[in-house]
């Protein structure tokens, strides 16, 4: 059998049980329908197949939830750290044990290839044995001592907070917010992207029967406007973190502000690589190719511009309009497919809204452009040539493998044209001289950059963006400032003098 019909074979056993029971919420440590009894379907974006039902919760679920991850926090609050890094570090184990279910059902549910949802499945229990070390220094405090006081600072977890996640990477971007607040102390009410339920709730499964108390992690199915709001809404959730689009996450700081919700916010992209004259081009190409065209290019830190110095433009782009045409777009379920299909009817027409745009914005379609087959939501990789940074192609986020080409002159238009979109979450630049490099670097609005290389992700590093990309930061202590409040202790020295009132 080939590797796709056994990973065919593989994923029909898997999806059974979503056929047979749907995809449930879990509260207080038990399986639920939603209150209503709604529930809605949810189909494979592969070849468009019904795969399930999914609860559709309203606001007296998440109003359940809320309340159970209330009465749960104290206990989980005051678990001592040992304890708390054990049960998280079993549930790394247990991602691990099921990784290639996990990858299965995510490459049907959302599209991505398996060659990468594997390792996403894998990051997902690094996410949680990373902050499984770092359980034991959450509360970590200072001693500021002045003259008279010895200052105290300690943490102490927020209390229930809330997880929005979006439908791209689903399985790890949830991991990636869950682990540190668990860790923090936090309990929490995880809504998932409607379009991609079913990693989460194996997800939730796997924490509980790895040890995780009931009430500690609860899973509510369902729209944003209905569950995710009433999430930002509840006054028992102290905080919300969010990954998804810039205009949900101000939208979502509204509907937070009643209860004056702590929100982190990560949001869009339209993240510029700079490639100038003297880089290594043969490892610049690679690069480009590989953070815009992999995970479909539906990844919030693709470098979806290339800024490219003009003297080199004709070679660069030649070399990578050959290689864009050799990617190989096909079923996700296939180890050796690099392109999947996008995720749904809409974001695929949205997608290929932008090859009619650019034509008509005066730029030059050089590869892809055009959908695949007439089943399932498969767009050519594409590459716009000829482009300038006024060009709708070049502001709005396009969120599928399509790259539109800048061309520069010189260092000054390189940044100038960098920064001049509403993100700014990452850059890279590519050059060998080290202090155009730093130069660079320092001059790009954005909350990270890489030189020299593709996205490194470092889980001690604070990963985050700035303007219309987010607020906050993920990412070694970062996550604790978040997940955590800072609270002053003072203890007198001595009998240093106090104002006397009425004396
Ligand atoms: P989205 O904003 O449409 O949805 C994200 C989540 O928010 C979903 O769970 C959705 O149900 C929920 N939601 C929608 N409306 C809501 C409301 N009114 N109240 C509460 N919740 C609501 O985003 P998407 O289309 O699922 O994801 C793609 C976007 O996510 C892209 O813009 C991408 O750049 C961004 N993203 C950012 C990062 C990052 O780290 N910066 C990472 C991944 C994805």
């Amino acid at each position: 059998m080939s590797d796709l019909n056994q990973n065919i074979a593989k994923l029909d056993v898997h999806l059974q049980r979503f056929r047979d029971h749907g995809v449930l919420n879990f509260i207080d440590g038990v399986s639920t329908t939603a209150q209503s009894g709604e529930l809605f379907d949810n189909y494979s974006p592969v070849d468009e197949s019904y795969i399930c039902k999914v609860a559709k919760s309203s606001v007296a679920d998440v109003d359940h939830a809320a309340k159970s991850a209330a009465a749960a926090f104290p206990a989980w609050r005051d678990m001592p750290a040992k304890e708390r890094k054990a049960v998280l570090l079993r549930i790394a184990d247990a991602i691990e044990a099921r990784a290639e279910e996990i990858a299965l059902c995510e490459c049907w549910d959302t599209g991505q290839a398996f060659r990468f949802m594997s390792k996403a499945a894998i990051r997902g229990a690094e996410n949680f044995r990373y902050f499984s070390d770092q359980v034991s220094s959450a509360r970590d405090g200072k001693n500021l001592r002045s003259p008279t006081l010895m200052n105290i600072t300690t943490r102490v977890p927020i209390g229930p907070v809330g997880v929005i996640t979006p439908w791209n990477t689903p399985f790890m971007l949830s991991t990636w917010k869950i682990a540190p607040a668990l860790a923090a102390g936090c309990t929490v009410v995880h809504k998932p992207a409607e379009l991609s339920p079913l990693t989460a709730r194996l997800l939730m499964e796997i924490a509980h029967e790895a040890g995780l108390p009931k009430g500690v992690w609860n899973l509510v199915n369902g729209l944003g406007e209905d569950a995710g709001r009433a999430l930002t809404e509840h006054p028992a959730i102290k905080a919300i973190a969010f990954v998804g689009e810039s205009r949900t996450g101000s939208l979502i700081t509204r509907q937070g502000a009643d209860t004056l919700k702590r929100m982190h916010l990560e949001l869009g992209g339209k993240n510029p690589v700079v490639v100038f004259e003297d880089a290594d081009l043969d490892r610049a190409l690679d690069a480009v190719i590989f953070m815009i065209y992999s995970i479909n290019g539906e990844r919030c830190t693709s470098s979806s511009r290339l800024l490219i110095q003009e003297s080199i433009r004709e070679e660069f782009e030649a070399k990578l309009i050959e290689r864009v045409n050799r990617i190989k777009v096909g079923n996700p379920l296939d180890p050796s497919t690099e392109i999947g299909p996008l995720i749904g009817e809409e974001h695929f027409n949205k997608v290929m809204s932008y090859f009619g745009i650019a034509g008509d914005e005066g730029a030059c379609v050089a590869a892809g452009g055009s959908r695949v087959g007439d089943k399932g939501y498969f767009v050519r990789p594409t590459l716009f040539t000829l482009a300038n940074n006024q060009m709708r192609i070049a502001q709005e986020e396009i969120f599928g493998p399509v790259l539109t080409s800048i061309s520069f002159s010189d260092e000054e238009e390189a940044i100038q044209i960098g920064n001049d979109v509403p993100y700014g979450l990452t850059g890279y630049v590519w050059t060998n001289d080290l202090t155009r490099a730093l130069r660079v670097s320092d001059a790009l609005e954005a909350g990270m950059i890489w030189v020299n290389s593709e996205n490194v992700r470092h889980l001690p590093t604070p990963f985050g963006g700035v303007k219309a990309s987010g607020i906050g930061r993920d990412g070694g202590d970062w996550s604790f400032d978040f997940y955590m409040e800072q609270k002053h202790i003072g203890f007198a020295l001595g009998d240093h003098k106090i104002p006397k009132l009425g004396a």
